[in-house]
């Protein structure tokens, strides 16, 4: 190891609007030594998500911003290739953390779990087994607390979370229709993924009537991953009682003004709605269980996933960029390292 080096990408500047790669910056440290409880860890995938955008503007959140000039964090699996007296890990055992956006890193057991290789690929814990598949379980079950044989619509339905959401309603006995921004990404929802709709909305020349054609009878739950022009069809299409858990926005994480609100909210009023917003951290509680649904699910071929994988650290910041233009097909990922290192 001794002529190994450690990559990392670092924030050099506070985007504004859509990120660009040269608001990134890639720097090279020497690959960390183990202090005593210390284990040695080589990041094999890492995860770029949406909501790594909102870290990157100095506000006040539910998690701190990016500092400038830090190496970036975020989601990542990687192998124990070195242990230094460490109880809870020894070399080769695989662990998702939270050091992502770096090759190498040193740490305490803290903030370390192992995976089971055996169970599914070690990078679906990053996508359909981890964070996102559990953002779509919690937000669908639990804040949208969504009934068997109800009419579900879900946006940004190809993506890491949506792809999810779609099956496990299905799952449910609901009636799916999703939308995406190509036909590919449309045919996939209603051929692979086997919803009931798929709905083109860069295609549609009026997202509401799209909806409305799509939804003879109104929406029950309607799983909020956009915002902006979806949120207005949707609350325009809402049966009494319906439910919106807001899961994200991402229409509006690049504006650099204040996007104006949807202009039909007091539909929400009239249709007695629920519109809830909820962060995936409060609800880890319901991961055992998630993970018991969706192994079930994964046995009887009702859940399938897709990913997307840009191979090499440098990569980083363009496939997080990707995730505003639509490039991902499912959970979009990063290769940083090899299978195993041991
Ligand atoms: P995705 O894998 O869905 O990737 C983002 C996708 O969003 C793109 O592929 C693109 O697909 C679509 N998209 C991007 N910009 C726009 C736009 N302006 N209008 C419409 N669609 C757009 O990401 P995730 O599944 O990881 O995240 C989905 C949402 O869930 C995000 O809003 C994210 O912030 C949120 N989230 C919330 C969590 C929580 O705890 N509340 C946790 C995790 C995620 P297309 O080609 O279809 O346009």
């Amino acid at each position: 190891m001794s002529n190994q080096k450690n990559r990392e990408i670092r924030l050099k500047r506070r985007p504004v609007g859509v990120p660009k790669t040269d608001d990134f910056e890639l720097a090279e440290t020497e690959v960390p030594t183990p202090g005593h409880g210390q284990v040695l860890v080589r990041n094999i995938f890492m995860s770029v998500d949406p909501y790594m955008r909102g870290r990157m503007v100095d506000r006040r959140s539910y998690v701190p911003p990016f500092q400038i000039g830090e190496v970036l964090s975020g989601g990542a699996i990687g192998q124990v290739v070195a242990s230094n007296n460490n109880k809870e890990f020894k070399a080769g055992d695989y662990v998702s953390n939270g050091l992502g956006w770096r090759e190498w890193f040193v740490s305490p057991s803290q903030g370390l779990q192992k995976l089971d290789p055996k169970i599914g690929p070690i990078q679906s814990y990053l996508g359909a087994l981890g964070m996102p598949g559990l953002t779509a379980y919690a937000g669908l079950l639990r804040i949208g607390e969504l009934k068997n044989g109800e009419r579900v619509f879900v946006s940004a339905a190809s993506g890491a979370v949506g792809s999810i959401a779609v099956q496990i309603a299905k799952n449910k006995g609901c009636y799916v229709v999703g939308s995406a921004g190509s036909d590919e990404k449309c045919k996939f929802l209603t051929e692979e993924l086997g919803i009931d709709g798929a709905i083109n909305y860069r295609k549609a020349k009026d997202l509401t009537t799209a909806v409305r054609e799509a939804f003879h009878e109104g929406i029950d739950v309607y799983f909020e991953n956009v915002g902006g022009e979806h949120l207005v069809a949707a609350l325009n299409n809402m049966r009494v009682n319906g439910r919106i858990p807001l899961c994200g926005m991402i229409d509006q994480y690049n504006a650099t003004e204040l996007p104006a609100g949807p202009g039909n909210l007091a539909m929400a009023i009239g249709m007695s709605l629920t519109l809830r917003g909820y962060i995936v951290s409060n609800h880890y509680d319901m991961m055992p269980k998630f993970l018991e649904d969706m192994a079930k699910w994964i046995k009887e071929g009702k859940m399938k996933w897709r990913e997307t994988i840009l191979e090499g650290i440098e990569k980083a910041p363009e496939a997080f960029i990707g995730l505003f233009r639509g490039d991902n097909f499912g959970k979009m990922l990063v290769k940083i390292g090899p299978d195993s290192a041991v």
